[in-house]
């Protein structure tokens, strides 16, 4: 019998190599070969315990990862085409939604699939169908009732390795904010989510892109990927002068959209004193419990300020996002966010990376993937 390679998570800082049973496949299901997993911010929390995985079904190890693409391995009964309708056979790359809506809710009734409350059932104990089942093992396994498209020839695996979280995550913010042609869009934050989002806004019409982070060499390759202008923690090492330099920026009004992509409950409260009057905030960080900020609501009353969250995507972000990637991938070097590789065994050494990368300022890394 085949079996599957997985990097288990079984505590924090630490992984176990194991194979498991492959996934068998339903008819209406896919089983996916992975090639790469992107290490998301959200994994970064989970190994270093601030936050536990959801675990759907019994308790017991699990496999992280949901930032992935690869290589369809097998088709169920009844699949012939992706969710475009467009021919699916095995060998093809995809990228796919790895979170599945029920489409028996509330939630999913009214469209918002990205709220259902049993989306999360992929991440099941290693112990439980469909076992070899993350961005970190060998295998992925889309449920019937997923959604997945075919990638275009022309993108290379690092750039589709981000499509499923970071860029899909970037470009539904900014849908999700109603953001214009014209508007002045201020991105807190140039990790993965920060500079995809600096070249979705530039992209979609943005009149000026203004990326703020503490690194040097992730606020270069922000402008090289579509900011007009950047906005150094080092040269305006408080709130205050951030704010009044987005307000320089911007002719006093502040920004009409305001992206939070840093993932601290701080950066929220300097972030809404960004917003122009009747402006948007977008709340896209910030995912671990307990992230508590005093602020003064008066100030969003009174400034009119819409604050909209974004957590997932529609699913129909992702081929919009494969376009967007594919149309501008010789405009912005953005498969430089995917800057190191690292084989599935070395995995530890991958997140370290990604995590020392959010620390050093030489190292022009801002994401690090596994490939199995
Ligand atoms: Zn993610
Ligand atoms: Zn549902």
């Amino acid at each position: 019998m085949v079996m599957g390679k997985a990097a288990v998570f079984v505590e924090p800082y630490h992984f176990e190599f194991t194979e498991l049973p492959p996934v068998p496949v339903e008819p209406g299901g896919i089983r996916v070969k992975v090639t790469s997993g992107g290490i998301c911010g959200s994994d970064l929390h989970f190994w270093r315990g601030e936050i536990k995985p959801i675990v759907s079904g019994r308790p017991g190890p699990v496999i992280l990862g949901h930032e992935m693409a690869g290589l369809v391995a097998a088709l169920g009964k009844g699949i012939s085409t992706d969710s475009l309708g467009r021919p699916l056979k095995e060998g093809d790359r995809v990228v796919f939604a790895y979170f599945f809506p029920c489409m028996r809710c509330y939630n999913c009734l009214r469209g918002e699939l990205n709220h259902c409350p049993t989306r999360f059932r992929f991440r099941a104990s290693i112990e439980e169908f469909p076992y070899c089942n993350g961005g970190f093992s060998e295998y992925y396994y889309l449920f019937p009732g997923h959604f997945v498209f075919r990638v275009p020839d022309d993108l290379p695996d690092e750039a589709v390795a981000a499509a499923n979280c970071a860029a899909s995550q970037a470009v539904y913010s900014l849908r999700q904010a109603g953001m214009q042609m014209g508007d002045s869009v201020v991105i807190q934050g140039a990790g993965g989510l920060g500079i995809h989002a600096a070249a979705a806004a530039k992209e979609m019409g943005a009149g000026r892109v203004i990326v703020i982070d503490g690194m040097a060499n992730r606020l270069a390759l922000a402008k090289q990927c579509g900011a007009d202008h950047t906005i150094s923690l080092k040269e305006y090492p408080t709130p205050e002068s951030r704010i009044q330099r987005v307000r320089e920026l911007t002719e006093g009004r502040g920004g009409d959209v305001v992206v939070e992509m840093v993932g601290y409950a701080q950066a929220v409260a300097e972030g809404l004193d960004m917003v122009r009057r009747g402006g948007v905030y977008v709340e896209v960080g910030n995912i671990f419990p307990k992230s508590m900020l005093n602020i003064d609501v008066s100030k969003v009353l009174w400034n009119h300020t819409r604050i909209v969250p974004a957590t997932h995507y529609d699913p129909y972000i992702l081929p919009v996002t494969l376009d967007f990637l594919s149309r501008t991938k010789d405009r912005y070097p953005i498969t430089k966010v995917m800057s190191h590789s690292f084989p599935l065994e070395r995995i530890g050494e991958a997140f370290q990376q990604a995590e020392w990368a959010g620390k050093d300022q030489e190292t022009p890394i801002t994401r690090a993937f596994v490939k199995p």
